[in-house]
């Protein structure tokens, strides 16, 4: 018969909660009787999914025929069936056939004044459950994400830049544009008090647009947000501004180089480094991706997380060529061409890649981005489905804290789960086939929400 204790010791980077650990010991001394697959935990109280293809989020290979015991908020078991017998007691759903993976974390979002509830409901409906809000909380955004991480609103796990850097005259309009040094220093301290996660700045003249923000202000900006034991992320285009960015102790990039290809001595350094990049790859590409594809305005998760206004424009034919004509669309198509060079790149120098769709920009649908940019990582970057399924699981976990207790699929990790009825190795596009979302043990309720009131939106 197996050993009662199938919560294994900790290993890997996710130690067991002693918690559980505790939990498990104690049940260890109940009676048993030998038999082959013998329920090793009292199930009561426990939800176990059973006979799925676990593919855990870590990158590592798919589980099949997997057992995943939840008990309360979090995972208590996992394992293949052989190691971790179905409970008797507590709810058991059949998963045969299905896949499960961890919900998703996307790093890269902005959220709109008033519009928050809906692209949460969006986002949850899609499975994603843990989220970076990046420099754009404005008007009750940051009263509302109060109470969503009080629990009051139904959201996914919000962690915030607050309000982010920019050049005075730079974008995105309503950023924090300081002129001196002192005055960045003193307004990374004031977003410290306010209990920011990580602090944002925009790095991009906007296809010569706007302004950059100075190096030696970006540099103020970075010293400080250290000081506050803040990380940092940079919206970046050209490669020199992360070379600057780099030596300011910068290491987490949204976006990427796209103004040219990086040389050898580039990869070395992002390797040396550990720098991480969320390219927001589908973002790019929507500009023209929506118009050359109508076909994808039929899809319901895309419509629905559109603004009205938004959706309205690309309904329209003559927009649609319009944007395809256009001249800033030829000079996105080219920057393009350099960033999924470059991505491909990163990935095969083992540089870290993590899923940030720029959900809330312009162009991107709450919900169905997220899944939009996995796919984009896969066809247009060459990352496997099982790599970008890491890069919306652990890696992106391990980018928002160094002991991330989400992400993956493990013992004592939050219950955040996606069960998909298709398998997204197969076709990465298969993350958008969801049976069932749990978030923090709990199945959702899912449905696409009504689009609440008209507003405008223009960050990237
Ligand atoms: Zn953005």
């Amino acid at each position: 018969m197996k050993s009662l204790l199938s919560v294994r010791p900790p290993s890997g980077r996710h130690p067991v909660p002693t918690r559980l650990l505790a939990i498990a010991f104690a049940l260890a001394g109940g009676p048993i009787t030998c038999a082959p697959s013998e329920p090793t935990i009292d199930g009561t109280g426990t939800i176990t999914i059973a006979g799925a293809t676990l593919i855990d989020g870590t990158g590592g290979p798919p589980i099949e025929d997997a057992v995943v015991i939840v008990r309360d908020d979090r995972i208590e078991q996992v394992g293949s069936r052989g190691d971790v017998p179905v409970p008797e007691a507590g709810e058991v759903i059949d998963a045969a056939g299905k896949f499960l993976i961890p919900g998703l974390v996307d790093l890269h979002n902005h959220y709109r004044d008033g519009l928050e509830e809906w692209s949460w409901a969006l986002q949850l409906h899609a499975g994603v459950l843990t989220v970076r809000s990046l420099g754009s909380d404005h008007g009750q955004t940051p009263a509302m994400i109060d109470e969503a991480r009080a629990g009051n609103v139904p959201a996914p796990r919000i962690f915030t830049a607050g309000v982010g850097f920019s050049h005075p005259e730079g974008f995105p309009p309503g950023k924090l544009g300081p002129a001196t040094e002192e005055e960045a220093r003193e307004m990374v301290r004031e977003l410290a008090a306010q209990k920011v996660d990580l602090i944002k700045m925009w790095v991009d003249t906007f296809l010569d647009t706007r302004p950059k923000i100075e190096p030696e202000i970006r540099a103020a900006i970075a010293d400080e947000a250290a000081k506050h034991g803040l990380p940092v992320a940079a919206h970046v285009f050209f490669e020199n501004d992360v070379w600057q960015l780099v030596d300011a102790g910068v290491r987490f990039f949204v976006h990427g180089v796209r103004d040219q290809d990086v040389g050898d001595e580039f990869v070395a350094m992002a390797q040396e480094k550990g720098l991480s990049f969320a390219p927001a790859l589908g973002q790019a590409k929507t500009f023209w991706w929506v118009a050359e594809h109508p076909e994808l305005l039929d899809d319901e998760e895309f419509r629905a997380g559109l603004q009205p206004a938004l959706l309205e424009q690309l309904l329209d034919p003559e927009n649609r060529a319009a944007m395809l004509e256009s001249e800033s669309t030829a000079r996105r198509r080219v920057a393009y061409d350099y960033v999924t060079k470059f991505v491909r790149r990163m990935n095969e120098a083992g540089v870290a890649l993590t899923v940030g769709s720029d959900s809330g920009a312009g162009n991107i649908a709450y919900g169905w981005g997220t899944h939009h940019e996995l796919e984009t990582l896969v066809e247009d970057a060459g990352l496997t489905p099982l790599e970008a399924l890491a890069a919306a699981g652990a890696a992106a976990a391990s980018e928002v804290t160094d002991d991330p207790d989400f992400g993956s699929v493990a013992e004592g990790m939050a219950a955040d789960l996606v069960l998909l009825t298709a398998d997204p190795l197969a076709d990465i596009r298969n993350t958008r086939q969801i049976d069932r979302v749990m978030q923090a043990g709990v199945w959702l309720e899912r449905g696409l929400p009504e689009f609440p009131q008209p507003a405008a939106s223009d960050d990237q």
